[in-house]
This record gives C-alpha cells, sequence and structure tokens, in this order.
C-alpha cells in the first residue's frame, strides 16, 4: 500500500526527523488561506501515489498566496501517471544548498534491509541509478542489530564532508531506519534529504511503501489508505478477494495461484509479449471471482488478448469454465479469449466451455504462444 507524501511526512515527523510543516488542501482558495498563513514563499505539491511529480509540474514553488492559488488551480485536477490530483500539500518553501537521495528498501537479493544514499539526489536519481550507480551507496543492513551509529556516520559522510550535518544526516538514517521496521514498510525514501542555507538537513519529500500483509497488525496505517486515489483496476480487485498488480504490457492474464502466475507472466515474456497484468484468483472456487477478473482486465484499454491459465485443485476447473460464460452472459468480450486449464473436473469445464463456443487447450506453452500471438495479431 502506497502512502501520500503528507502521510509519510506526519510519520517522519512523529519520529524525531527534521520536516517542515505542511497542510492538505482541495482547492485554490483553501491554498490561499495556507499560503497566507504560513506567510513566506510556499512550494503548492500534489499528493499523488507517483513519482515524478516536480518533472510532471506537480511541484510549484509560489512567491505569493495568490501565486500559491494559481498554482493550485493547474495542479488540482491534472494527471500523473494516469492518476488524478485531488490534493495538494502547501509548505513553506525551503531555501535549498544541496539535494541528496536516502533509501531503505527491503532487497530480496540481500534478504536484508538494504540502506541507499546519494549525494546525487533529487529529481534525476533514476538516471544517477541507471547511469552512475557508483555514486549510490549502499548498506545491507543485520536486522538482528539495526543501523549501527557507526554504520550510518560511514553513509552520512559520502553525502556531507561537515561533521555537523553528517551527524544530523546519521541520526535521521537511524531514526528512517526504526520507522521503517516499526510501520512494516517495504520502502522508505527521502528524496530530496536536502541542506539549506543555514545549514540545517531536511527530508522535503518522502515516499513509503508498506508491506500489504503487514497492514493487519498496524490497523492505524490501515486506515491511511486512500481508495480514491488509487488505480480503480486494484480498489475492485481487492473489493473482490482478487490479488492484482496492473503492468503496461498487452496481454490479460487471469490465474490461480501466484507461483503459476509468476510463471505465466514469465512465459509470456520468453515468447515476446508483455503482461497487462498480475492477476491470481487462487484461493476459494468460485465462478463470480472469475466474473469479477474478466470485469478488470476487460476494462483495461490496453489489453488485446486475454490468457486463462488454470491448474485445478482447489480452484476447480468447471467453477472457471462457469465463471467465464457467466461473464459473457453479463458483458461482450472484445477481445479473444485463450484458455488453458487442467486438472480438478477438467472434462466438465471442456463441455460447458465447448458447448457455449470456446475451445480450451490443455498445454502451458501452446496457450501462452497463441494469446502472445493474438494480442500482438
Ligand atoms: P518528486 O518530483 O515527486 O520527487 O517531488 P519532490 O517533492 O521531490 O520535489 C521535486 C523537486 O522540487 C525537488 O527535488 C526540489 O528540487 C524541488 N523542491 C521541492 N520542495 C522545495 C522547496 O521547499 N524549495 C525549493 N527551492 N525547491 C523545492
Ligand atoms: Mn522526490
Amino acid at each position: 500500500m502506497n502512502l501520500h507524501e503528507y502521510q509519510a511526512r506526519d510519520i517522519l515527523r512523529q519520529r524525531g526527523i527534521p520536516v517542515p510543516p505542511g497542510e492538505v488542501a482541495t482547492t485554490p482558495d483553501q491554498v490561499r488561506a495556507i499560503a497566507t498563513r504560513f506567510g513566506d514563499r510556499v512550494v503548492v505539491k500534489a499528493q499523488v501515489h507517483a513519482g515524478g511529480r516536480g518533472k510532471a509540474g506537480g511541484v510549484k514553488l509560489a512567491a505569493t498566496p495568490a501565486e500559491a492559488a494559481e498554482h493550485a488551480s493547474k495542479i488540482l485536477g491534472m494527471t500523473i501517471k494516469g492518476l488524478t490530483v485531488r490534493h495538494v500539500l502547501v509548505t513553506p518553501a525551503a531555501d535549498i544548498a544541496s539535494e541528496s537521495y536516502l533509501g531503505i528498501i527491503v532487497d530480496r537479493a540481500a534478504q536484508r534491509p538494504v540502506v541507499m544514499v546519494s549525494a546525487a539526489g533529487g529529481i534525476d536519481i533514476e538516471e544517477v541509478a541507471a547511469r552512475t550507480p557508483e555514486r549510490i551507496h549502499r548498506l545491507a543492513v543485520d536486522p538482528r542489530y539495526g543501523l549501527l551509529g557507526h554504520q550510518a556516520l560511514g553513509l552520512a559522510l559520502t553525502l556531507y564532508r561537515d561533521i555537523a550535518q553528517a551527524r544530523a544526516a546519521a541520526d535521521i538514517m537511524q531514526r528512517l531506519y526504526a520507522a521503517c521496521y516499526a510501520i512494516g514498510a517495504s520502502l522508505i525514501e527521502i528524496n530530496p534529504l536536502v541542506t539549506t542555507r543555514d545549514g540545517a538537513v531536511t527530508a522535503l519529500d518522502a515516499k513509503i511503501v508498506i508491506d500489504d500483509n503487514e497492514l493487519e497488525r498496524h490497523p492505524e496505517i490501515a486506515a491511511l489508505r486512500d481508495s480514491g486515489a488509487e488505480a480503480p483496476s486494484e480498489v475492485a480487485a481487492r473489493a473482490a478477494g482478487l490479488t492484482f498488480i496492473k503492468l503496461d504490457g498487452t496481454v490479460g492474464c487471469c490465474v490461480n495461484g501466484a507461483g503459476l502466475a509468476m510463471a505465466t507472466m514469465d512465459l509470456v515474456k520468453y515468447y515476446g509479449g508483455q503482461p497487462a497484468d498480475f492477476l491470481d484468483i487462487g484461493g476459494r472456487s468460485n465462478p463470480q471471482k472469475v466474473v469479477s477478473a474478466l470485469k478488470i482486465i476487460t476494462a483495461d484499454p490496453s489489453v488485446r488478448a486475454i490468457l486463462f491459465n488454470i491448474f485445478g485443485g482447489i480452484t476447480r476447473c468447471d467453477d472457471v469454465a462457469n465463471g467465464i460464460v457467466q461473464a459473457t452472459r453479463e458483458f461482450r468480450l472484445t477481445v479473444p479469449l485463450v484458455i488453458r486449464l487442467t486438472g480438478t473436473n477438467e472434462e466438465l469445464a471442456v463441455k460447458i466451455l465447448t458447448q457455449a463456443g470456446f475451445s480450451a487447450l490443455t498445454d502451458m506453452d501452446e496457450a501462452v504462444k497463441q494469446s502472445v500471438a493474438q494480442a500482438a495479431a
């Protein structure tokens, strides 16, 4: 689950990390009032679950309350990476001397949290990572001991020569590590971590992604969910009890079981296609899940073909077949459907599908190849 910047800032502030104050608004008039209260230059910032807001025109500096309101009228309602901006954060503008990057991710390869820092922070950090990765310093942390003082200071000294600034940054790192652990974050990022003209070290932006499996343990964090700011397809999938992640490709995948879903996506790529989603209908078997899944997949205009890959166990093939037939009665499918199913009640499923005019395959390779070809046609 993604948090908004203003929510992430609150969490950091509560944990003693220096973050400028800020208030959230939904109209230009509110922005004007907030800017008047802050009194000096402010920054108006789009609150959407997407990075690169600065480059997209979603972060603007304003010298006066009138200018802030004007920026807000442009930012509110704009779309950034497909997400509509409904809230802006108004915050006093910092006088920036330098921009660094500080992030912690749970790294699968290292099987540990990894702290990353770079003196080349700011809006071009992706480029730095791609072109000059040596400018990013990494440290895998042993979770038994946490981020130790000397480790944090070592990293901080790659950012700042000034010892007071390095100490301040090290303190922020340790607090950030503790926050990451305490709230069950899979990613927590401050970019930019700035030094201001008066020498202070401050977090100007914050991004937090919570591991969904942690939400049950942290109801106060789960309550921060803003469904209105999430991709509609992901909201619908959660309501239907499906595990769904939207991707950029054209082959809509509907699979049972996360492992098979991963293998299916791999195979789609292997045969030259691009999956449009990760979708797991697994768990209890019922046709309604299939109907919901098809609704979600077909609502995505970039889907050119749909691939069902079902390995019937607890999920019964006949339930899936009935779901497909039921869905086509409820709405018209405008893209080709390739169905592969095998396992529990396979014969019955084939009968149901054949009667409804569909054909079914049992071979996974063949089904994936066909779906990739259909999507490219
Ligand atoms: P992002 O593009 O979504 O990561 O949004 P950020 O909050 O990181 O802002 C993007 C850029 O705007 C930063 O890298 C800064 O260069 C600039 N910016 C943000 N806040 C301030 C501020 O308070 N003062 C100044 N001068 N620039 C800011
Ligand atoms: Mn940023």
